[in-house]
């Protein structure tokens, strides 16, 4: 049998979504007001990252070249149905301005199903049943998060993963099978310890789900979806079902909103688009052709994208950037909090502890609160561990350790 694997969207999101960063604001708004007061202190920076620069394509040259490719859409739509011309102009978009058009994309409209959900197969096949087109045809946006949500999951090599995962809780399943029939007398122990063993594998299918949302706001940010829009597409999930346990292979909707917010507040979408502008503008128009079911049609690969891979942004090194943007622009609490997330993801990099320590220095001597003096020796410990003979990270062991000696006098 021909090994397909599914790697559902089930959209299980249920409770009302709400957009709100008030509390990010109330937080800048206060701190801009303490930080006039304070303007005398010198905030450290010896430039250690880098912001991206956003290199946009001339707007005159980027119009005259969409209407170049309008005519070619032309063509296209007399040969595809309405459904599915809608369908295709959104992965057309996704895939050029992410330069995915190395492979084949097979997208089709599956019917005769009242399941509402999209999967993916290690096969670039992406389907969407109709019940879920149905309720969001009309809403771009909506149906461009489920388009790139399976594209990510083909991208990020989830197919094979998710596969060789789910062979392994069959097999874990028939063993506790075994037990049971055999009533073995330690049947309730290994049933315990398989139960775990299965639990802990439905938690890695979850977490692909995750990545897979992450990854499909990053190719929507190119593709120029408006990502504002962004999480109030997901408001079509709240009408699915949910289904909670421990073996559910998805995450729980309230923390995949909440996944979903915090990575568009990371995200730099301006130099995202910029750079999706980019690949369109250099890029032709993908044929498309009806695949031999009839149902399905074909994205063609394009043979001067056949070197290309995909390349997923790493998310420490995206919340680095937007960290320091933020400490910049003086935003303290965010950058604090960001740096310290990048710095949880990956501790072998000592720039997030050196800034960390650097706004807790530069607390200290706004507030004159010793603790802050302390974790801010605590952050430049944890850089001078990582890198101990960095010229910057050295002078701020000094300059810190100094602050304290002389407060202890
Ligand atoms: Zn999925």
């Amino acid at each position: 049998m021909k090994k397909i694997i599914i790697l559902s969207l089930i959209l299980c999101f249920i409770f009302p979504f709400s957009f709100s960063s008030s509390i990010a604001k109330t937080e800048k708004s206060s701190l801009k007001s303490s930080v006039s007061k304070t303007s005398r202190i010198k905030i450290k920076d010896p430039k250690l990252i880098t912001i991206r620069k956003i290199n946009s394509v001339d707007a005159d040259l980027y119009k005259k070249k969409l209407n170049e490719d309008k005519v070619k859409y032309k063509q296209i739509k007399s040969v595809l149905n309405q459904d599915q011309f809608n369908l295709y102009k959104v992965t057309e978009k996704l895939l050029r301005a992410n330069n995915l058009q190395y492979q084949n994309w097979r997208v089709g409209i599956k019917n005769k199903t009242e399941d509402v959900n999209a999967y993916t197969t290690a096969a670039n096949l992406i389907i969407i049943h109709s019940a879920l087109y149905d309720s969001i045809y009309n809403d771009e946006t909506a149906l461009a998060f489920v388009v790139s949500h399976e594209i990510s999951h083909n991208i990020l090599n989830h197919g094979q993963k998710s596969y060789e995962i789910q062979y392994k809780i069959k097999d874990l399943e028939s063993q506790a099978e075994d037990m049971r029939r055999r009533e073995e007398a330690i049947y309730a122990l290994g049933d315990i310890a398989v139960d775990l063993q299965i639990s802990k594998l439905c938690k890695k299918l979850r977490l692909m789900e995750y990545q897979a949302d992450k990854e499909a706001l990053t190719l929507m940010a190119r593709a120029g979806f408006d990502m504002k829009e962004a999480s109030n597409a997901l408001n079509f999930l709240d009408r699915l079902p949910e289904i909670n346990s421990i073996y559910d292979t998805h995450p729980s909707t309230a923390k995949r909103i909440s996944a979903v917010n915090n990575e568009l507040n990371i995200l730099n979408i301006n130099a995202l688009k910029a750079q999706g502008q980019n690949n369109l503008y250099n890029s032709k128009v993908i044929n498309v052709k009806k695949s031999s079911d009839k149902k399905t049609f074909i994205l063609e690969a394009q043979k001067e994208f056949k070197h290309f891979s995909y390349v997923a942004e790493p998310q420490d090194l995206k919340l680095l950037e937007k960290a320091y943007f933020q400490y910049r622009e003086k935003d303290f609490d965010s950058a604090q909090a960001n740096f310290e997330q990048a710095y949880s993801i990956n501790k072998t990099n000592y720039i997030p502890a050196l800034y960390l320590s650097y706004i807790d220095e530069y607390n200290y001597y706004k507030l004159h609160d010793r603790k802050l003096i302390k974790k801010s020796y605590h952050w430049v410990k944890r850089a001078k561990k990582i890198k101990p003979n960095d010229k910057n990270v050295l002078k701020q062991y000094n300059d810190v350790k100094t602050v304290i000696k002389s407060k202890k006098k």
